[in-house]
C-alpha cells in the first residue's frame, strides 16, 4: 500500500519503500534516528535491505524535492560513527543501510571477500578470523564499512596493510539516477577511482570486494595473531618524546603500527599512553621492538598481549543517542617536527581540548601512487588528531590550524568540520579536486549527495 508522509506534500511513499519506513510516530522511531554523534529529527527513515530499495529511495528523495522545489535533507547511514555527523538530519530522509550487512569469503586462498556496506568493521573481523584473514581498518569495532571506506581508513595494521581503500578491488555504487553500477578497474574506471578516498559525493556503494591479508601465526592457539603492547609514560618534554617514539615507530619494521594519545594533568605533566600493535605471532624481532619502546620515557604501567585481530577491534554494538559530545579536526604530516610539537603544546593548554591523537602510519600507504586514489597524502608518515568538546567547536576550529601551516592536509572521515575550507585541504591536489569535481558533475548535476563532503556544496 502507498503510503502519506504525515504533515507534508510530499508524494506517496511507493509500495516497494512503504514497508521498510519508520516516521516520527513508529516505535522504532527513536533507536533509529540518531547517529553516535548527534539525534537527528527527520521526517523518515528508510531501512533498505537491496540495491533495488536503495534505487527506489533515491527516485523518492529526487520526487520529493522536485514537488517541494527545495533541498529536502537526504542523509546515508552505514555504521553511523562517521565525524562528520552527516549520517542524520532533521526534516528530510536518512538511508539506512545498516542491515545490508553481509559478509562473503569469495575465495579463501586468495583473500577476496565481498562486504557490504551496512556491516560494522568489528564484525567483518570476527567473520574473517576463521579464515586466517584480515582487512586493516578503524581502532573501533562499531565503525562501519560505507563510511571509511569510501573515505580511507587508517587502521590499526596501518603500517603494515596501508589503507583500507588500498584492498578494494571493485564495487557496487547506487548513482543518483538510481542506477546500480559494478565499477572496478575496467568497468567505470572514473568512478572505482572516485569512491576509494573520494567520500560520498558519487553515490552510495552497496557492496565492496576486498582482497584481506593473512597475518603470519606460528603459534596454534591463535588464528590471526596481533601482538599489543599499552604502554603509558609520564614526562615534562613533550617535544623530545614525540621525536623519540616517531624515530623508534619509523625505524621499526611496518609490522609494527602505533598511536599515541596524549593529554595533559595538573601537575603539567604530559601523560603519553601508547598502543602499539605487532601484525602477527610475537617473535625475536617484535620482542626487540617492545622492549625498545620501554626506554622512550619514564614508564607508569605497562601490559603486553597477543590476541586475535578480530577480539582488538570486537564491535560492541551501542546503540546510538548521539552520545559522543566530541569534535574532531586533523591532519596528515610527512613528519613530526619542532614547528608541529610546538603547536601541539598550545593546542593541549585549552582545556575544552580532551587530548591529542599521534598515529605513526608510514610504510605501505607510501608505496602507492598518488594518483591511483583521491586520497592525496602517500607521503605522510604522522597523522594528528586533536579530540575536543563539541560544546567548544568554533574554538576548536580556530586553535587547530595545523593543516594550515606544517601538515599536508585533512583526512576528510575524521573531521567533524565540513567547511569548504576544510573540504579543500581533504583534497589539496588541484587534479584530484578537479577530476573529483568533473565525476560528479557528470553523474550527480543536481547535487543529491549533498550531505557529506561535497566540492560543490558551500557550507
Ligand atoms: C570512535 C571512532 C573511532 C574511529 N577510528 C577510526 C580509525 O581508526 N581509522 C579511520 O580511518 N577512521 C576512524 N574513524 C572514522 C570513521 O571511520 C569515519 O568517520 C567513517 O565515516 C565512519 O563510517 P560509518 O559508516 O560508521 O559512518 P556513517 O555515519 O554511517 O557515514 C559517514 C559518512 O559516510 C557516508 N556514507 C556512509 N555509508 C556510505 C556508503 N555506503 N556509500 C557512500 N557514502 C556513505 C555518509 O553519507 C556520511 O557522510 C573513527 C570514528 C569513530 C567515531
Amino acid at each position: 500500500m502507498n503510503k502519506k508522509i504525515k504533515g507534508s506534500n510530499w508524494p506517496q511513499l511507493p509500495e516497494e519503500l512503504s514497508n521498510i519506513s519508520i516516521t516520527p510516530t513508529d516505535a522504532r522511531f527513536d533507536a533509529m534516528r540518531s547517529n553516535y554523534f548527534r539525534v537527528g529529527n527527520p521526517r523518515l527513515v528508510i531501512m533498505a535491505v537491496t540495491n533495488s530499495q536503495v534505487s527506489e529511495t533515491i527516485k523518492y528523495i529526487t520526487a520529493v524535492r522536485k514537488k517541494t522545489g527545495s533541498k529536502v535533507p537526504f542523509s546515508v547511514r552505514s555504521g553511523g560513527h562517521g565525524m562528520t555527523m552527516s549520517s542524520v538530519n532533521d526534516g528530510g530522509i536518512i538511508l539506512d543501510i545498516s542491515q545490508m550487512n553481509e559478509v562473503t569469503i569469495v575465495d579463501e586462498k586468495s583473500g577476496l571477500v565481498r562486504i557490504q556496506a551496512g556491516a560494522l568493521w568489528g564484525d567483518v573481523a570476527k567473520i574473517l578470523n576463521p579464515y586466517q584473514l584480515v582487512i586493516s581498518s578503524g581502532d573501533f569495532g562499531d565503525t562501519g564499512v560505507g563510511g571509511l571506506a569510501t573515505s580511507g581508513g587508517i587502521g590499526l595494521l596501518v603500517r603494515n596493510s596501508g589503507l583500507t581503500i588500498d584492498h578494494i578491488i571493485g564495487a557496487s555504487l547506487v548513482t543518483s539516477d538510481g542506477k546500480c553500477h559494478w565499477i572496478d578497474e575496467k568497468h567505470e574506471p572514473d568512478l572505482f577511482w572516485a569512491i576509494r578516498g573520494g567520500s560520498s559525493q558519487v553515490g552510495i556503494v552497496t557492496e565492496f570486494l576486498f582482497k584481506a591479508d593473512r597475518l603470519v601465526t606460528q603459534d596454534k592457539n591463535f588464528v590471526s595473531p596481533v601482538v599489543v603492547q599499552n604502554v603509558k609514560y609520564l614526562s615534562k618534554k613533550l617535544e623530545t618524546f614525540i621525536l623519540k617514539w616517531q624515530k623508534w615507530a619509523n625505524s621499526s619494521s611496518r609490522r609494527l603500527s602505533s598511536m599515541l594519545m596524549v593529554t595533559l594533568n595538573e601537575n603539567g605533566d604530559y601523560i603519553f599512553e601508547a598502543t602499539n600493535i605487532w601484525a602477527g605471532s610475537p617473535n625475536e624481532q617484535s620482542k626487540d621492538i617492545f622492549e625498545k619502546s620501554l626506554k622512550l620515557g619514564r614508564t607508569q604501567n605497562q601490559e603486553q598481549q597477543t590476541m586475535e585481530y578480530a577480539d582488538l577491534v570486537k564491535a560492541p554494538h551501542e546503540p546510538h543517542r548521539g552520545q559522543q559530545p566530541v569534535y574532531v579536526k586533523n591532519t596528515l604530516v610527512k613528519n613530526f617536527n619542532a614547528a608541529i610539537i610546538d603547536q601541539i603544546e598550545t593546542i593541549l593548554k585549552n582545556s575544552f581540548v580532551m587530548g591529542i591523537e599521534l598515529r605513526a602510519i608510514g610504510g605501505k600507504l607510501n608505496e602507492i601512487k598518488s594518483e591511483a586514489t583521491p586520497w592525496d597524502f602517500r607521503e605522510a608518515t604522522g597523522f594528528v588528531a586533536m579530540w575536543a568538546d563539541k560544546n567548544h567547536a568554533r574554538q576548536a576550529q580556530k586553535i587547530f590550524t595545523l593543516a594550515d601551516q606544517d601538515g599536508l592536509g585533512v583526512y576528510g572521515a575524521y573531521s567533524s568540520d565540513l567547511s569548504e575550507k576544510e573540504n579543500s585541504k581533504v583534497w589539496p591536489k588541484p587534479e584530484t579536486r578537479e577530476r573529483l569535481k568533473n565525476i560528479m558533475n557528470a553523474i550527480d548535476s543536481e547535487q543529491l549527495f549533498d550531505q557529506g563532503r561535497n566540492l560543490n556544496v558551500k557550507k
